[in-house]
Order: C-alpha cells, then sequence, then structure tokens
C-alpha cells in the first residue's frame, strides 16, 4: 500500500495512454529508495531518466506524479504548453511559461485576483471534474476552449460548479477574442481602485471627473493617491517615481526590504483612511502613523527609513536623490539634480561624458555593496572626504585614482562664518 496520494489515481483513464510515462523498470540494486510520490519504499526506477533518477512503489504513483516528472525526465514528446498548465493546476501557482500564459488565457487577466480565478477554473475542470489535460489541449488547439468549459461545466449540477464558474462567464473575453472585454483599461482599473479607498467606499465617478478633481490637489495629495494606486494593486513605486524617496523606498537596501516596506503600507491602507494617510505624509509624521498601527511591530528593520520620513516631502539628504540618480533608468533622470551635481562631484565631470560615467558606476557599485552606507556616504560628503571613503570602500584601478581625486572633490566642509 502507498500513500495518501495514490488513492485518487488507482484508475488511471484510458485517455491517457499515450501520455503515459515511461515503464518503470524493477531495479538489481538492494539500495533504498523512497518514491517520488508517496514517499515509500521504493523498487521501480523510471527508465525514461537520463541525469536524474525517479523512484516509485507502483505504477500508479508513478502516473500521479507524471505532470511534475515530466519536467526532469527525458520524456518521448515534446513538453507542450498543456503539460505547463497541468503542472500549474497541480501546483496551484500561476503558469510562467509566455506561451502557457497565452493559450489559457493568464496573459489576459491582469490582475492578480483574475488570475487565481483562472487558475481555479482549470483546477475544476482537471482535478474536480477529471477532464484530462490531453483533451483540454484539443480543445484550446481546436479554439474551442470557451465552449468545452462552458458544456463540462453544464453537464454538472449548478451548486456543485464552485465559485470560479459563475467568474468565468462574467470574463469570456480573457479567453475568447471575439468577446467584447471591459473597456476599462488595466491603468485606470488602478485608478479606480485607489479612488474607491479614497472615497471610503463605493464610488460614481468616471474616469475622466477623477482626473479632473485630482488636477486641482496639492501635490502632496496626488503623491499620497498614487501611493495607494500603487500599493492597492501589489506593485510599489520603481526609483523612477519620486514617491520612491518620498515614501523611503530610497531608504530600502534591496527589493526584498522594497517589498517589506510595500507590506507595511499595505497594512497601514488596511487600517487607515486617505485622509490619515495623506495628512502624516504631507506633516512628515508618517513613522508615528506606522508605528499607532502597530505595523512595524515585527522583528524586521529598513535602518534609514526613519531618516528619510522624518523629511519628507520637503527635505532630503542629497543622497537620496544620487542614489535615484544611479538607480532610475528612465530620462526624466538622466542628469542628477543641482544638489547632487554639487555634492557629489559631477561638476568636476566637464572634461569628457566618459567622467560622468565613471562617477556614476562607482556610486552604483558603492549603493551595491551590503557593507555601504548611503547616510555614511552622507557625512563624508559633508566633511569633504568623499575619496577617502570611496578609496576604503572600493579597491580602485591605479589609473582611476588620480582622476577620481579630482572628480570626488567637493566645497565641503563649509567654512565657518
Ligand atoms: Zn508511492
Ligand atoms: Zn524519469
Amino acid at each position: 500500500m502507498c500513500g495518501k496520494m495514490c488513492g485518487r489515481t488507482q484508475a488511471i483513464p484510458s485517455f491517457l495512454n499515450s501520455e503515459l510515462p515511461p515503464q518503470a523498470a524493477r531495479s538489481h540494486y538492494t539500495m533504498n529508495h523512497d518514491c517520488n510520490n508517496c514517499g515509500n519504499p521504493a523498487s521501480k526506477r523510471c527508465s525514461g531518466c537520463t541525469l536524474s533518477t525517479a523512484w516509485y512503489c507502483s505504477g500508479s504513483c508513478q502516473r500521479h506524479d507524471w505532470v511534475e516528472h515530466i519536467f526532469q525526465c527525458n520524456p518521448r514528446r515534446n513538453i507542450t504548453t498543456t503539460d505547463h498548465l497541468a503542472l500549474a493546476v497541480r501546483t496551484n501557482l500561476f503558469p510562467e511559461d509566455l506561451q502557457t500564459c497565452k493559450d489559457f488565457g493568464f496573459a489576459k487577466a491582469f490582475s492578480v485576483e483574475n488570475r487565481s480565478k483562472l487558475l481555479g477554473v482549470y483546477i475544476g475542470l482537471i482535478e474536480r471534474i477529471g477532464v484530462s489535460p490531453k483533451t483540454i489541449r484539443q480543445w484550446q488547439q481546436h479554439g474551442s476552449l470557451v465552449e468545452n468549459i462552458k458544456a463540462t461545466f453544464s453537464t454538472i449540477p449548478e451548486r456543485s460548479r464552485g465559485g470560479y464558474y459563475p467568474w468565468f462567464l462574467d470574463n469570456q473575453w480573457i479567453l475568447d477574442s471575439s468577446v467584447p472585454g471591459p473597456t476599462e483599461d488595466p491603468v485606470d482599473a488602478m485608478m479606480m481602485r485607489s479612488w474607491r479607498y479614497y472615497r471610503g467606499g463605493a464610488n460614481r465617478d468616471t474616469i475622466e471627473e477623477i482626473k479632473a478633481e485630482m488636477s486641482n490637489w496639492p501635490e502632496e495629495k496626488q503623491a499620497s493617491h498614487l501611493l495607494c494606486n500603487l500599493i492597492l494593486s501589489q506593485l510599489h513605486p520603481s526609483p523612477d517615481l519620486i514617491t520612491w524617496i518620498t515614501f523611503g523606498f530610497c531608504a530600502c537596501r534591496d527589493e526584498a526590504e522594497e517589498k517589506i516596506l510595500a507590506r507595511w503600507y499595505t497594512t497601514l491602507i488596511g487600517q487607515c483612511t486617505f485622509e490619515e494617510l495623506y495628512h502624516a505624509y504631507d506633516s512628515s509624521s508618517l513613522i508615528a502613523l506606522f508605528d499607532s498601527k502597530g505595523v512595524r511591530a515585527g522583528t524586521e528593520t529598513i535602518v534609514h527609513l526613519e531618516e528619510v520620513l522624518k523629511g519628507s516631502p520637503r527635505e532630503f539628504k542629497s543622497v537620496w536623490y544620487l542614489k535615484q540618480f544611479v538607480m532610475a533608468q528612465g530620462e526624466e533622470y538622466s542628469k542628477p539634480i543641482p544638489s547632487v551635481i554639487v555634492d557629489y562631484g559631477f561638476m568636476n565631470c566637464y572634461k569628457s561624458e566618459e567622467e560622468t560615467t565613471l562617477l556614476k558606476d562607482l556610486y552604483s557599485q558603492i549603493f551595491s555593496l551590503p557593507r555601504a552606507d548611503p547616510v555614511q556616504l552622507h557625512e563624508a560628503c559633508i566633511q569633504g572626504k568623499l575619496y577617502d571613503l570611496v578609496s576604503r570602500l572600493l579597491k580602485l584601478k591605479k589609473k582611476d585614482q588620480k582622476v577620481l581625486k579630482r572628480l570626488l572633490k567637493n566645497p565641503y566642509p563649509l567654512p565657518d562664518l
């Protein structure tokens, strides 16, 4: 007898025959192996395997595992997008393969919510109703996916169809380009989401009315709305947005820390109104708001978050703008702002364009060093000791040393008056 996973695949439907994994061969070795599927002692080795080796206790375990094992084995046929779909269904994870996303509608189901509902429809079809991936592949190839999904669900009682099928009926445009989709584009949908938060629930305003009203708002209120817009759509500001600095994302050491901060904002938005968030931002008291809601109570810390947010949205050390200049990719930040030009030596780069590139690359390396600290860089800057710090942090090439000594000069420390 093998483990619990085996029970539901004991009877392998005959349509799977041509899809069967290579026959498992009984081994001559006496070494102990665990079944790849159920973990019980296994004596049969997958005969298709070349590099990796998979062992099974029984044919039914091998057939059950084939959905996943086909990706590690040496299958006799090409891997299809339906194999990726079957894997997604088995693991309950969105498919990542691009063609699979196109073939089965994930490419058009923009939001996480829509993608999980779509996956739910396929889970229902394959795991609950028992339609084989091979059949789904035929539907897809004949362009009859939508009508067959509807025909299949209509054969089971309405109360057993689950919650994903009604969603599917309303969203057939995801799989069928002849069905008109919602007129709302994804950017408008994001806007609507944050506008509902702003209004505190229901919303009857159109996108045009929203834009007209927002155009009269102060800059800080617009920035707060943009942050909510991103956070509520499970995104966060990139270095190409000024909100990356003003909401403290620049203080994060890497993408992982940016995700922590995004999670804190998600929690915050769940616990306060838009007005509270906006006023905290506008009065440099986001940290106090975070703490009043217990958002930062865990063990995670972002070292310089307080340093950045205490002056936001009006006062920042120029080092954060330097970091943005180094990290942003858009045209808008292709040149440093005046305070960065003066503080970090770009004003000395008049001999050639390469000098600017050299300096930019240098700072880029520094920001990627785990031991380098932007606030330490700022302190070296105001003491006029940029070169000292840089040469301690990086092993500079001989030929660059002389150039950098000149480029890293700035007017600091300022003389006492
Ligand atoms: Zn087994
Ligand atoms: Zn194999």
